[in-house]
C-alpha cells in the first residue's frame, strides 16, 4: 500500500536532517528515506572544527545530535534505496526497493560519495587495505606505514587524522600544489610523520595473496616508476552525486549533480534539492543545514499554494 506524506526527503545526512526539522516542525507529515545509517558523510569524518558552536566535534556524534533534532517533531526516518521518482504535477511517487510513498514535496538530499581512482588492484584490495575511510579503518593501520591519494580538503583532513594513529603517512598527490585549504594544508605541513609525494600518478596498487603492501606511482615530470610501500591506502580523489534512480526526473545535469535556484528548487515544481548533490554546492555541512533550512521554509510555502488552488478550484 503507497503511504502518504507531506514531505519525503531522500537522504539523511546534515542536509535533508535540517529539512526535516523545519518541516515538522510547521506540522507536516515528513518521511527520511536513507539507503545508510543517518549522518551521510559526517559518519566518516574525525573531528569537524568548521560547524559553528562546537570549537571540535567528531563527525559521528554531530550526526547523532542532527538526528535527534530532525525526528524530535515527529519526522520519521527509514531505510531504503530510492528506485525511482515519479511527477504527477501535484503530487511525486517515490519507489524503493520494498515500498512505494506518495507526497506532495521531495527533497533530494542524497548527498555525493568518494570516487575510486580506478587503477589496478583497487578492487580486489578493497577492504584488505584500501579504504575510502579513514574515521572506519585507521585504526587497522595503528603504528604501519599508509599511504593517501589526493591533493583535496578530504585527502589532506584524513592524513592528519590518520598520522595520529599510523607510524608514517605519505601523501601521494598528482601536481605539486594541493586543492585543500590553506589551514589544512599548514597543518599537514607541520605534521612530522607525513610526508609528500608530489607529481605522482598513482598507477596500481599492488599486495600479496592477502592485503596491501604498496602503491605503484610514476613521476609525471621525470617519467619514472617508484613504489610507495603502505599496507593502508586511503582514497580521496573527489566525489560523485548519488542521483541513482532520478534520472527520470528531468533534474540532473550531464554529471548527474541536481540543479537548483537559490531557494533551493529545481525545475520540477515541488521537487527541491540539498546539500552536497546540488551542483553549486560548497560541500560542507554548515553550507548543507543552510540549504536544508531554506527548503525546509519554502516547501511550506508551497504546499500552501497547493492548498489555496485546491480551495479556489
Ligand atoms: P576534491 O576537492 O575534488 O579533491 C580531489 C583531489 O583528488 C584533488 O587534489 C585531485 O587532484 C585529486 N584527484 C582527482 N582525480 C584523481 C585521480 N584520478 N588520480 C589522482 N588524484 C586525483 O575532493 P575532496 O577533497 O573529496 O573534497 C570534495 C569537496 O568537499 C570539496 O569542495 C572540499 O572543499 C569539501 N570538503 C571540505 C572539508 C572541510 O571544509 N572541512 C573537508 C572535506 C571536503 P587535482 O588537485 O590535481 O585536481
Amino acid at each position: 500500500m503507497t503511504q502518504k506524506y507531506d514531505v519525503v526527503i531522500i537522504g539523511a545526512g546534515p542536509a535533508g536532517m535540517t529539512a526535516a526539522t523545519y518541516a515538522s516542525r510547521a506540522n507536516l507529515s515528513v518521511l527520511m528515506i536513507d539507503k545508510g545509517i543517518y549522518g551521510g558523510q559526517m559518519n566518516d569524518t574525525a573531528e569537524v572544527e568548521n560547524y559553528p558552536a562546537f570549537d571540535s566535534i567528531l563527525g559521528p556524534d554531530l550526526a547523532e545530535k542532527m538526528y535527534a533534532s530532525s525526528t524530535r517533531f515527529g519526522a520519521e526516518y527509514v531505510f531504503g534505496e530510492v528506485q525511482d521518482v515519479i511527477d504527477h504535477g501535484n503530487t511525486k511517487t517515490v519507489v524503493t526497493d520494498d515500498e512505494t510513498y506518495e507526497a506532495k514535496v521531495i527533497v533530494i538530499a542524497s548527498g555525493a560519495t568518494h570516487r575510486h581512482i580506478g587503477v589496478l588492484g583497487e578492487d580486489k584490495y578493497s577492504g584488505r587495505g584500501v579504504s575510502y575511510c579513514a574515521v572506519c579503518d585507521g585504526a587497522f593501520f595503528k603504528n604501519e606505514d599508509v599511504a593517501v591519494i589526493g591533493g583535496g580538503d578530504s585527502a589532506i583532513e584524513e592524513a592528519i587524522y590518520l598520522a595520529n594513529l599510523a607510524k608514517h603517512v605519505t601523501i601521494i598527490h598528482r601536481r605539486d600544489t594541493l586543492r585543500a585549504s590553506k589551514i589544512a594544508q599548514k597543518r599537514a605541513f607541520s605534521t612530522k610523520n607525513i610526508d609528500f609525494s608530489w607529481n605522482k600518478q598513482t598507477e596500481a596498487i599492488v599486495g600479496d595473496d592477502e592485503k596491501v603492501t604498496a602503491v605503484k606511482v610514476l613521476d609525471t615530470k621525470e617519467n619514472q616508476e617508484s613504489i610507495v610501500p603502505a599496507s593502508g591506502i586511503f582514497v580521496y580523489v573527489g566525489i560523485t552525486p548519488n542521483t541513482q534512480g532520478l534520472n527520470k526526473l528531468g533534474v540532473l545535469d550531464d554529471q548527474g549533480w541536481v540543479e537548483t535556484d537559490e531557494s533551493m528548487q529545481t525545475k520540477v515544481s515541488g521537487v527541491f534539492a540539498v546539500g552536497d548533490v546540488r551542483k553549486d554546492s560548497i560541500r560542507q555541512i554548515a553550507a548543507a543545514v543552510g540549504d536544508g533550512a531554506v527548503a525546509g521554509k519554502l516547501l511550506f510555502d508551497y504546499i500552501q499554494t497547493l492548498s489555496d488552488s485546491q480551495v479556489e478550484a
